[in-house]
């Protein structure tokens, strides 16, 4: 969490995101900028489906993405279309707190009685499913998650600015996240 860089004024954002739309997100979510009228998407958002978190971000302003963890692994597809056809400007990949897919083996049983009970599987099926999966979809650290996927897609797609922010659930301001 001592990597996180608050965004608490207009001066706090870097000199970087000038005159890009992640300057203007940041604008959005923690200074309430009012909404500007867009015509196309100036971003690809990724973050995680997570109940507890919302922008408040203007119509037409971005293609989003949401996943468990804001896990992109099996998006790539969607990715290709939101640079090529959507013609973003860039992507940004939005990490947070207290995320359920880190340190998903600590809920295994929950999981697995929960499809039981909720979903009617059987406890077999529920267990293979979850052992299978759960592997694929655990993202560790918040933090470190979101920066090697943002190592990830900047090697696939280099032409495209990728940005990682971090979301606090307690103020649901949006941070900056330092990479070295
Ligand atoms: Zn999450």
């Amino acid at each position: 969490m001592d990597r996180l860089m608050p965004v608490n004024k207009i001066e706090d954002i870097p000199e970087k995101y000038a005159n890009t739309p992640v300057k203007l997100l940041l604008e959005y979510q923690n200074f309430n900028r009012k909404n500007d009228n867009y015509q196309k998407a100036q971003l690809l958002i990724a973050m995680c489906m997570d109940h507890r978190k919302y922008l408040r971000i203007p119509p037409n302003f971005a293609y989003m993405i949401r996943t468990g963890g804001g896990n992109l692994r099996f998006c790539d597809f969607f990715i290709s279309y939101a640079i090529s056809i959507g013609k973003i400007s860039a992507i940004v990949l939005i990490a947070h707190n207290d995320c359920g897919m880190a340190n998903l083996f600590s809920v295994q049983e929950q999981f697995v009685e929960g499809l039981v009970q909720n979903a009617g599987w059987d406890h077999q099926q529920a267990t293979e499913h979850f052992l299978n999966d759960a592997p694929l979809f655990e993202i560790g650290n918040e933090i470190d998650f979101v920066l090697s996927e943002t190592a990830r897609l900047r090697i696939k797609y280099p032409k495209v600015p990728i940005i990682p922010l971090f979301y606090r659930l307690e103020d649901h301001l949006l941070y900056g996240i330092q990479e070295d």
